[in-house]
């Protein structure tokens, strides 16, 4: 079974559809959303239809949530804020009913899905350090889980200590749990401002992260036609 595995897609259309024409060459079976299918980019309703018309099975980013005040945006900073209010202003009462529908967690029979932790996926926090990603890997019931949110591609391996690759080529192995980062589609945060996604194929026991070059400037154009913080577009260019 090939997956095509994609995260933090942020209302990016150009950058989801730059991934999409990759994927498409690839032939996959399925395709696995984390989360975060809205908030910052200027097209959150034409993401979250892209995302429905693939049968995507999807989990809930923090930013979805925010979009219907289903969790607290007391810590975004001032343009996420803005950005949060710009997207419950454009969105529609059916979008809003898919994202309060998405849930938080999703099992597979040898992996898991979540936008940020397994031990309290609710609280959104981030897997920053080793100790960080122990949390998750120790409450791990598969080999392998795929979340997103730090926008950063990294792999974390549970043996007899916590290592990490940021190697795109990640081979799983039996008997060794691990953390897999995708990335992210709308808004790599990895200092590199291609576009993220991921490719598990379960036959060859191996994932592997992909970029794609996407029109940077169109999209910050239309950032600033929507009225949305400036900084939303600058950061794009560098991949902050
Ligand atoms: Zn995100």
């Amino acid at each position: 079974m090939k997956y095509a595995i994609i995260s933090d897609i942020h209302a990016n259309y150009d950058a989801l559809e730059a991934v999409l024409a990759e994927i498409e060459k690839e032939g996959v079976d399925q395709f696995i959303c984390l989360g975060d299918v809205v908030g910052y980019g200027p097209q959150p309703r034409e993401c979250i239809q892209k995302v429905q018309e693939l049968g995507c099975i999807t989990v809930a980013g923090n930013h979805d949530f925010a979009a219907i005040g289903k969790t607290s945006i007391e810590c975004f900073n001032t343009y996420a804020k803005e950005a949060t209010y710009w997207t419950q202003r454009v969105l529609t009462d059916k979008d809003k009913k898919w994202l309060d529908n998405l849930p938080l967690v999703k099992h597979f029979d040898n992996f898991t899905i979540v936008h940020a932790t397994l031990y309290a996926p609710e609280l959104f926090d981030y897997i920053q350090t080793s100790y960080d990603a122990y949390l998750s890997l120790q409450i791990l019931e598969g080999s392998v889980c795929f979340l997103g949110h730090s926008h950063v591609p990294i792999t974390f391996f549970q043996e007899e200590m916590i290592s990490y690759t940021l190697n795109p080529e990640i081979k799983l192995s039996n008997g060794v749990k691990a953390l897999v980062n995708v990335g992210s589609v709308g808004q790599p945060r990895d200092d590199n401002p291609k576009a993220a996604y991921a490719i598990y194929d379960t036959d060859a026991q191996t994932v592997w992260i992909k970029r794609v070059e996407y029109d940077v400037e169109a999209v910050g154009e239309k950032i600033r036609k929507a009225g949305l913080p400036e900084i939303l577009a600058e950061r794009l260019k560098f991949g902050k």
